[in-house]
């Protein structure tokens, strides 16, 4: 029998879960050391947790950040990030449309901590040069939109912001870092929700931010007192999911991108959205800044009727809110994403009642342009 001592030092292939809130200190000199920042090490999952940081590592390196940090849900991610940055007098110029939950942050939370808000549309360029002032603290920006999938340039928004020194934000979820490196076109930070492709099985909740150290070192200050860390097994979910997002992408890109051919060739559908399309106003933008133009479609049906009658004969795909899971989806957006907007507001996000957004999944391609198909059919019957 080989004794103890013999054993051989061996690794897991798989990222552990280190399901543990707390972790022991070999001595009381060690804690002290960790607590001056002499010595790295673990004290409590809230702070930091080997796990979490495992992933935290591999995101970083998909996006070409120094760091990334996790969090329990995109929103976390975006509210901790933003109010970092932000006090009292301080104002945000965002484009617009941004995801719901992130409009009601900036326009309800944190405008009853005195932060203003401006907001300009995702399609015109010279929007952040417009609208930013002496008070700008923060250039938001979500590409691509959702649901109607504008396409912002990175490049001259993150030169505009470096000039006046504001702080530059992408909400990535749309593209992935497989889709699209906002840091790479001088963006100083990068947001997901992981929730959608990066999981990719909508099975987590999780957000993530990437960035320099220097912004990183503020916003761990903050993830720790707001407490929007991301719990370890969630994050080993998410490992998961990672190691199998740029296959993933591939198809999603490829399946949307056929989906959305098919759905031009229906005459009776109005507009179709997507910006590896020809005829997507942006798609040379597109063309140049993303790595692939996504798993989302959106088209327009003309009336709330046919649209209610399309998602109600699908088949194959399922009538839910999210997207970017293994599984096709389909999402009426002014009963889901834009739900309870003005007229006027769905006007400005190019939400119509006859609006469809798919998010595409792995599903064989042909199969889901037959349930399409089929359910267009109906529609267009009712
Ligand atoms: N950003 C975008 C573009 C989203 O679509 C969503 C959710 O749908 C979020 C952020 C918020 O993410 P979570 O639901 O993980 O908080």
């Amino acid at each position: 029998m080989p004794k103890e001592s013999d054993r051989i030092e061996q690794a897991p292939v798989v990222t552990p879960i280190v399901q543990s809130t707390t972790f022991t200190f070999p001595d009381t000199a060690a804690l002290i050391d960790y607590q001056k920042g002499k010595r790295k090490g673990y004290i409590y999952t809230r702070y930091s947790n080997p796990t979490i940081e495992a992933v935290e590592n591999r995101i970083a390196a998909m996006e070409g950040a120094d760091g990334s940090l996790l969090f329990s849900s995109g929103m976390a991610a975006i509210s901790s990030a933003c109010m970092t940055f932000l006090k009292s007098g301080d104002e945000i110029v965002s484009s617009y449309p941004v995801y719901g939950g992130t409009a009601k942050l900036f326009d309800d939370l944190l405008k009853k901590y005195g932060i203003k808000i401006k907001y300009f549309q995702a399609s015109d360029p010279e929007g952040p040069e417009r609208m930013i002032s002496s008070g700008t603290r923060i250039l938001y920006l979500e590409t691509p939109t959702n649901p109607n999938l504008q396409i912002i340039d990175l490049k001259r928004a993150a030169r505009i912001a470096r000039k006046r020194k504001i702080i530059s934000i992408v909400d990535s979820t749309f593209a992935t870092p497989i889709n699209q490196k906002p840091l790479k076109f001088g963006i100083d930070m990068v947001i997901h929700s992981v929730t959608k492709f990066m999981g990719g099985h909508s099975d987590i909740m999780g957000g993530a931010v990437s960035s320099s150290e220097k912004h990183l070192r503020k916003i761990y200050d903050t993830r720790k007192l707001l407490g929007g860390c991301i719990d370890p097994h969630q994050a080993f979910l998410l490992d998961r999911g990672l190691r199998t997002l740029s296959i993933r992408m591939e198809r999603h890109n490829l399946n949307a991108l056929k989906i959305a051919g098919f759905l031009e060739t229906v005459d009776k559908v109005k507009r179709v959205i997507y910006p590896g399309l020809d005829s997507h106003p942006q798609h040379k933008l597109a063309y140049e800044q993303l790595e692939g133009f996504g798993g989302m479609v959106s088209f327009d049906l003309g009336s709330r009727k046919r649209a209610s009658k399309f998602a109600d004969s699908l088949k194959v795909i399922q009538n839910a809110v999210s997207l970017g899971g293994v599984e096709s989806l389909v999402s009426i957006p002014i009963w889901t994403s834009q739900y309870g907007l003005k007229k006027s507001d769905l006007d400005r996000s190019g939400v119509t009642p006859g609006l469809i957004r798919l998010s595409i999944g792995l599903e064989d391609p042909e199969e889901l342009i037959g349930d399409i198909d089929q359910a267009l059919k109906k529609a267009f019957r009712a």
